[in-house]
């Protein structure tokens, strides 16, 4: 089967999260699986694009509004991520340094949409699904279906991928005029609530629609920032598949970002190793628990908790554990996490930006890793942290519920909670230490049984291809 793969974050070439680690990995699995998949994302200015190798496949015309612009399509030279790779350039709207945050975004979507379908309508064959990831290219169902230019391509399926629902794109009608001319009888499938809302456009039109774990598709009939309705009216074409995790990346037998590799037979000793490095580098205590959050400093991560948590269990546990948090987002939350970390310079350390080579570290050395978030589609944190032998600390929502169950369970090997409140994490907080201090044994015995969990894509890569041969 041939796969396109069209999204606007790819690891390595461009991440801002979760979204980039899934196109990044699957395509290339399915090809492993002896598929033909493709990614086909903007000309983002990222490091990637300098570093390798480029080939010009198209150079193309196309127009939104009365907007005309040239567009180029480049290739990746030598496969280097495993799957074929192209590059759309549009001068001076996708050649940017960072991949969204512009006040024209939905122009540069719109663009980028626009300018993959005129690039496909050249094509001389047809590939047998569009895989559209997320909102950014939320249109491309509704075009391929309605816009004329495209109606040669009307019977190319498609399905859509939903990583985030809180994020939407919604555009003004007055933005309508971006679009392609459409047949206007069917403006309906492109509105909700009054506005143009790509995320529920690609909704009503992908043939099949897709969100990272099963969980997170029930979660969003009853809380998906408006769109409720909408998902239970179409929960007949909504499935979920799991994200999995890239082993040739996070893997701690090969890792090379680690100061010292491990497996299950060596995860207790070599654990430690990696540990006593981070923990001179941050000024902590290698002999307490280390609890870490990795993420973006966002609400819906529930970071804007972090500040009071760790200040409660500092004082609740009388210093007999550690803190690093590495993330970026919210200005007054990176404010306060560093206040928190030079009141207490020995138990917590913050360090504010986007670090992919610490983060591997902090997973291989951690105790714990927190993720109180509020909204998880699927989650990968706590499934690297698993892959690495770090407790995962949970609230239970979306993906952490597919993924995490509570040591309290039978064969349980996390700490799960309710709610996303400082109450609710500290006595996690305290679970967690008890473990640590109270049942060494046991907690080596959680870490060999995580590390030996099936989180592979091969599982998903399936479950993908059995969504797409149902549309043929
Ligand atoms: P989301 O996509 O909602 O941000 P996910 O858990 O799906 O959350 O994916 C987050 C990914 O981004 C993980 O690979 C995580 O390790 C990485 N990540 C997030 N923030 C940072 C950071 N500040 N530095 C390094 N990696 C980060």
């Amino acid at each position: 089967m041939e796969i396109i793969h069209l999204s606007f974050e790819c690891y390595p070439v461009a991440k801002a999260g979760g979204l980039g680690d899934v196109v990044g990995a699957l395509p290339k699995y399915q090809n492993k699986a002896g598929h033909y998949a493709k990614v086909v994302m903007p000309m983002i200015r990222t490091k990637f694009l300098y570093q390798h190798e480029w080939d010009v496949d198209f150079k193309g015309h196309a127009n939104i509004a009365d907007w005309w612009f040239d567009y180029t399509v480049i290739k990746e030279r030598n496969n280097i991520l495993g799957f074929d790779l192209y590059l759309i350039d549009i001068y001076g709207l996708l050649d940017r340094e960072k991949i969204y945050g512009y006040s024209d975004d939905t122009q540069r979507y719109i663009a980028f949409q626009v300018a993959f379908l005129n690039w496909l309508s050249h094509w001389q064959h047809k590939p047998d699904v569009i895989h559209c990831h997320d909102y950014h290219v939320g249109l491309v169902p509704f075009m391929l279906k309605y816009c004329y230019d495209y109606n040669r391509l009307g019977d190319i399926p498609t399905v859509l991928t939903i990583h985030n629902a809180q994020y939407q794109g919604w555009m003004n009608w007055s933005e309508s005029r971006l679009i392609p001319a459409w047949d206007t009888w069917k403006g309906g499938l492109l509105e909700w609530k009054g506005v143009i809302n790509p995320l529920a456009s690609a909704v009503k039109n992908a043939w099949q629609v897709t969100t990272v774990s099963w969980s997170y598709m029930e979660e969003l009939r009853y809380n998906s920032n408006g769109l409720e309705a909408l998902f239970e009216y179409e929960r007949g074409k909504c499935s979920g598949v799991l994200n999995g995790i890239d082993s040739d990346f996070w893997n701690p037998a090969t890792d090379k970002f680690i100061e010292q590799n491990y497996d299950v037979d060596t995860v207790t000793e070599n654990k430690l190793i990696n540990k006593e490095a981070l923990c001179k580098e941050f000024n902590l205590d290698p002999q307490k628990p280390l609890i870490i959050f990795i993420g973006r400093l966002v609400g819906e991560k529930a970071a804007d908790l972090l500040p009071d948590a760790i200040i409660s269990c500092m004082y609740g546990m009388k210093g007999y554990l550690n803190f690093l948090v590495l993330g970026s987002g919210e200005p007054h939350i990176e404010w306060q996490l560093k206040q928190v970390a030079q009141t207490f310079p020995a138990h917590c350390n913050a360090v504010i930006g986007y670090d992919e080579a610490l983060s591997h570290r902090m997973y291989a050395s951690a105790d714990f890793l927190l993720m109180p978030s509020r909204v998880e589609p699927c989650g990968l944190n706590q499934m690297y942290a698993m892959q690495y032998g770090t407790v995962p600390m949970v609230r239970s929502t979306g993906g952490l519920i597919d993924t995490v169950t509570d040591m309290g369970d039978w064969q349980g090997w996390g700490i799960r909670f309710d709610h996303a409140s400082i109450g609710d994490i500290v006595h996690a907080v305290s679970r967690a230490v008890g473990l640590y201090y109270d049942h060494p044994e046991s907690l080596n015995g959680m870490r060999r049984h995580m590390m030996q969990i099936d989180n592979s894509w091969e599982k998903s890569v399936q479950q993908y291809l059995n969504i797409y041969l149902s549309l043929k």
